[in-house]
């Protein structure tokens, strides 16, 4: 199944969003609901609540008072923490309980407001982002909400700024306008992005192969690098020994094919093994097939295992490689000499650029890397030179 995060600031319009994608067909899962549900009457939820913060957060049809439980829950930091202690776990289990009962094809939408406040990014196969500029959403929350404008105002404030949603967001809506075009950018998101996407994951279906084609340096590539590099992090735990971001994409102001190179590092391929299902699962399938590194002139080759991401907007290739060749090191060597040399840079530029014009009907970009090769394999021994001039290490 697929895992979409959808949040944004109070007001955007999670729930605009979230309706349409429901209307395709996703699960929805509505964190707010939820936090309802758990503390119903009749909960051990809500006793466990009386329990601790008294009967006096009950109104008189038994329900709870929400002013009533926040006068006293927010009045210091213990209140809050034994707030949070009772009702967060109920909240996660319940969320737990209900993606755990979609079908293995579902394409399950979490609305959750605190997404990015709790670090819960890399959670997700992808994350949505609804905005709307402050003072639009101050609007909304008075007119159609009818909340007092220094509430909606400190409600705003206590959220996420827009540089940390802009950080995780894979997707960003901006939901300034009318809600129809908003509802036409969701359309197309479900119709080109998540449906593929899930059937990719499922499927463990590779990227269709294609024709070498060279991008301009895109400066957002190190930072969507970092967003797919927090998930593996996530699967991955203690068996990385690193994560980096590698190739074409990590050299500020070259241009490159726009797939990002990414290299876990493990200290075995056991370890590589170990990880395939769960690294599939979040996103990453493992692709058939034996895979390895030339070896660079010393006698055989160097095995490692190969993942691609799903997603079919965002092109990843995931190289997991042992400790115990040295292809792990020559990847972070490569890129760091081309950054810290430009008049290389340049020169690779120009060769993958002639090679890319020259191959560019190929239908696939075997033929591209193959040359392209020659220019590399030279540059490895200026960049392996440069390493023990400087005294560079991984
Ligand atoms: P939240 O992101 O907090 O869930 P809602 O989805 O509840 O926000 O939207 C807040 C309010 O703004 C609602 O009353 C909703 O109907 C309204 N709204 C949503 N999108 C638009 C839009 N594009 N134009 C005008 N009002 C909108």
């Amino acid at each position: 199944m697929l895992r979409v995060g959808l949040t944004g600031g109070i007001g955007a319009g999670k729930s605009t969003v979230a309706n349409r994608l429901s209307e395709h067909g996703a699960v929805l899962i509505d964190s707010d609901k939820i936090a309802r549900e758990v503390v119903e009457p009749g909960t051990p939820g809500l006793a466990e609540l009386v329990e601790a913060f008294g009967e006096d957060i009950l109104g008189s049809d038994g329900a709870l008072d929400r002013p009533a439980l926040a006068a006293k829950a927010f009045a210091d930091e213990d209140s809050r923490k034994r707030l949070n202690s009772i009702v967060h776990p109920r909240v996660g289990a319940r969320t737990a309980e209900l993606m755990a009962a979609a079908a293995p094809d579902a394409i399950i939408v979490h609305d959750i407001p605190l997404l990015v406040e709790g670090g819960l990014a890399p959670m997700y196969h992808l994350v949505v982002m609804v905005d709307a500029p402050e003072e639009v959403r101050v609007r909304r929350l008075v007119e159609a909400r009818g909340m007092a404008e220094p509430d909606a105002r400190a409600r705003i404030k206590a959220q996420a700024t827009t540089d940390q949603r802009r950080a995780v967001a894979d997707v960003w809506f901006d939901n300034s306008g009318a809600p129809d075009i908003v509802l036409a950018e969701v359309d197309a998101l479900w119709a080109d992005r998540l449906t593929p996407f899930e059937a990719n994951v499922r499927l463990r279906k590779p990227r269709a192969p294609m024709s070498p084609k060279i991008a301009s340096y895109d400066e957002t590539w190190p930072v969507q690098a970092e967003r797919a590099l927090a998930r593996i992090r996530v699967v991955a735990g203690d068996n990385a020994v690193r994560i980096d971001h590698i190739g074409s994409t990590s050299v500020p102001g070259l241009p490159a094919k726009d797939i990002l190179d990414l290299q876990l590092t493990v200290s075995t391929l056991d370890r590589a093994d170990e990880l395939a299902q769960a690294l599939s699962d979040a996103g990453f399938p493992r692709a058939e097939g034996e895979w390895y590194d030339d070896a660079h002139g010393e006698e055989g080759t160097w095995p490692k295992r190969f993942h691609f991401g799903g997603d079919p907007r965002r092109p990843v290739n995931l190289h997991v490689r042992s400790q115990e060749t040295p292809a792990w090191r020559l990847a972070l060597l490569f890129p760091e000499w081309l950054r810290q040399n430009p008049g290389e840079r340049d020169a690779y530029a120009a060769v993958k650029n002639a090679m890319a014009a020259k191959h560019a009907g190929d239908g696939t970009v075997e033929q591209y890397t193959d040359e392209k090769q020659v220019w590399v394999d030279a540059a490895f021994a200026r960049a392996d030179a440069w390493a023990e001039s400087t005294g560079w290490t991984p």
